[in-house]
């Protein structure tokens, strides 16, 4: 992990793949948000954590040692606009929601690019 300013925090999010929970370390650079690490957790330690309280919205980078989701391995995600829920993303038209069940299709506004791109 890169180095965390006092701003950084950890968000829950949900795996589209296999529905599990997981955090995400994000630091606040700017105006924008780096995703730094994916790490796993249990629903009920994040909350304990306070995790579920942060969302993020607005722009997101990530950082280039960002791990991803610690399921799927993915290092796309897309924040649900119904819950907020962070969600992994792998490449689909229309995405459902794991966490609020939400159905949207992604516009490439709202999709999230890896900076740097390819896999
Ligand atoms: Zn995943
Ligand atoms: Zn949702």
């Amino acid at each position: 992990m890169g180095k965390l300013s006092k701003e950084a925090f950890a968000v829950m999010a949900m795996c589209e793949k296999t529905k599990e929970n997981f955090g995400i370390t994000v630091d606040s650079r700017r105006g924008h948000y780096a995703f730094c690490w994916g790490f796993k957790i249990k629903e009920g330690q994040g909350k304990r954590e306070g995790y579920d309280k942060k969302s993020v919205h607005g722009a997101i980078s990530f950082d280039s040692d960002f791990n991803g989701c610690p399921y799927c391995g993915s290092k796309q995600f897309y924040i649900c606009s119904r819950c907020g829920k962070v969600v992994c993303y792998h490449g689909q038209e229309s995405v459902t929601c794991p966490n609020c069940g939400a159905s949207s299709t992604l516009k490439a506004a709202e999709s999230v690019d890896l900076s740097g791109g390819g896999f």
